[in-house]
């Protein structure tokens, strides 16, 4: 049998569990809630993944950030020539 790990919306808690079916919903076993949400995530590939968007928010920050720079850059010749 597979199992996943799920985590309830209502309290939050993280539990593993099988499945028989994919759309299969076990209760949360601390508060009995069923709207509980299945983890698809593989925690390497997750990880990997997470680094990536953050680099590439990095790199979008830094974009803007010389973007700024250019700008004040340009102003201050426009001013001062
Ligand atoms: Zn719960």
């Amino acid at each position: 049998m597979p199992t996943y790990d799920f985590t309830c919306r209502s309290c939050q808690a993280r539990f593993e569990d099988w499945v028989r079916k994919p759309e299969d919903r076990p209760p949360c076993p601390a508060c009995g809630a069923t709207s509980v949400e299945r983890e698809m995530s593989v925690p390497t590939v997750h990880s990997s993944t997470t680094r990536a968007r953050s680099m590439r928010a990095a790199r979008r920050r830094d974009d803007r950030q010389q973007h700024e720079n250019m700008k004040a850059r340009l102003e201050y010749e426009a001013n001062h020539d």
